[in-house]
């Protein structure tokens, strides 16, 4: 589904991702793990087109998207839900969903069902204005609307940050739904790294731009053999 090779990128003479290479396989969820600055950001919002790369390439679904214009890396199938959880207040639950739908050139179709029917939370509300929502209904909302342009890949950043953790654990419950019924892949940034090791079936581990782990998931066994890279990174 992706595949990134030596990804170097910087902000004028600061440097944010030295030389990431990983792939991505269709139909799972791969977690990016790293400490504050480590450079998981930076990473999502260049495989969207936000961000240029100084050097590298990005293949998602067979194509070279590292040129492309944002738009058209959405309209072929990446959705990015940026951090902070950002919905127009004024406009209502539906409303916003249906913003979502907008870069998709068919018809809405059964999306909008669909996604209502994903999130109870949002079908009770969806005749509010979103401001009215709670922190885990926006961030379902984000999610939702990302949803209604029918995505192959989601790049997700921190979906858990300030969460109470039984919230936290539904969002990742919902990935996992995602990923086994609908054969979505993910790329799922976090700063809590079991939370989204519960989900998870590949993990990256970044520190300061650079790629220092990637393996296999099972569980909280991830990276088991290397006590060192799990106190430094993970925290337990
Ligand atoms: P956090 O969890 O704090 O968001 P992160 O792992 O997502 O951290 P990035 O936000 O990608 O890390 O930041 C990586 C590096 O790039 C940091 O040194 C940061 O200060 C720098 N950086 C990020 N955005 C910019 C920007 N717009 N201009 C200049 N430097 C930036």
């Amino acid at each position: 589904m992706l595949t990134v090779e030596g990804l170097d990128v910087a902000y004028g003479p600061v440097a944010a991702l030295h030389d990431v290479s990983f792939t991505v396989a269709p139909a799972t969820i791969t977690a990016v793990l790293g400490a504050n600055g480590a450079g998981k950001t930076s990473l999502l919002r260049t495989l969207s087109g936000l961000v240029r790369p100084r050097r590298g390439r990005i293949v998602f679904d067979g194509q070279d998207v590292r040129r492309l214009a944002v738009e058209t890396i959405a309209r072929r199938g990446m959705a990015h839900v940026p951090e902070g959880r950002g919905v127009i207040a004024e406009l209502t639950v539906e409303e916003n969903l249906r913003l979502g739908g907008l870069c998709r050139r068919e018809p809405d179709g059964d999306e909008l069902d669909d996604v209502l029917e994903r999130f109870p939370a949002l079908r009770e509300r969806r005749r509010q204005p979103a401001h009215t929502l709670s922190g885990g209904e926006r961030q379902m909302l984000v999610v939702g609307r990302a949803l209604m342009a029918r995505p192959r890949l989601l790049l997700l950043d921190e979906p858990s940050l300030g969460l109470a953790p039984r919230v936290a654990a539904q969002i990742m419950a919902l990935l996992r739904r995602l990923r086994d019924e609908r054969g979505l892949t993910v790329l799922l940034v976090e700063q809590n790294a079991r939370s989204a090791l519960s989900v998870a079936d590949h993990g990256i581990v970044l520190n300061l731009g650079r790629v220092v782990a990637s393996a296999a998931v099972e569980g909280e066994g991830f990276l088991a053999g290397d006590e060192q890279l799990r106190r430094a990174y993970l925290g337990f």
